[in-house]
């Protein structure tokens, strides 16, 4: 079975709630057979019969418990009488759902928010709360894939320019120094180096 098409049936609100960092990974484990396919709380019964489907297993054995572990869609909604401005939100925000820059308050946008609710956690003044919405207001499945996948390149991009830049300034520093060095100690070597 194809990972992309496994992928396709997850709801992408990346949440880690199946026990890994994200939605493709989690299908990435189905697809080698490591993870079986009830472990998607916000995908529910919907996702769970789409993944026993494409895996060609019966879902009636999970079916109970995942009705049980449902987590109906949501959205964050920050109380910006209590935001400090910390980032941590933003940090921990798998799609930029959030905005706001340090010691500002911070706003969600509703519109980008797939209700994974990894902000709430690092949120030192406890300021954001989950409001449920229908499911026509629930992101595209789609859309927050595109989101996700938008941030993780940022990321990536700024990793690499760290990586290339912070290296090479230190090592140019180093060398600079340990040249200085050289020319210091060959000039004092050198018998009438100072005329
Ligand atoms: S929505 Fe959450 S629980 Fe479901 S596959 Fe994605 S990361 Fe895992
Ligand atoms: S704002 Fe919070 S709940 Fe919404 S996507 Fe970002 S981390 Fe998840
Ligand atoms: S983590 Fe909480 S206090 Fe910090 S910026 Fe986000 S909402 Fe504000």
């Amino acid at each position: 079975m194809r990972i992309k098409d496994i992928d396709a049936v997850l709801p992408q609100t990346q949440c880690q709630e199946c026990g890994y960092a994200a939605c493709l990974p989690y299908a990435e484990a189905i697809a080698r057979g490591e993870a079986d396919i009830a472990q998607c709380a916000p995908g529910g019964v919907e996702t769970l019969e789409a993944l026993a489907k494409l895996m060609g297993v019966d879902a009636t054995p999970y079916r109970q418990e995942v009705q049980q572990r449902y987590r109906p869609p949501s959205v964050a909604v920050i109380d910006e009488a209590y935001c400090i401005g910390c980032l941590k939100c933003i940090t921990a925000c798998p799609v930029e759902a959030i905005v706001g820059s340090a010691k500002m308050m911070h706003t969600v946008l509703p519109d980008v928010c797939t209700g994974c609710e990894l902000c709430l956690l690092p949120c030192p003044t406890d300021c954001i709360s989950m409001m449920a919405v229908s499911s026509e207001k629930k992101i595209p499945a789609s859309a927050a894939r595109r989101h996700y996948g938008a941030k993780k390149e940022r990321l990536q991009k700024m990793s690499d320019a760290k990586k290339v830049s912070i290296p090479d300034s230190i090592k140019a520093q180093r060398d600079y120094i340990e040249s200085a060095r050289l020319r210091v100690l060959a000039k004092k070597s050198t018998p009438n180096a100072s005329g």
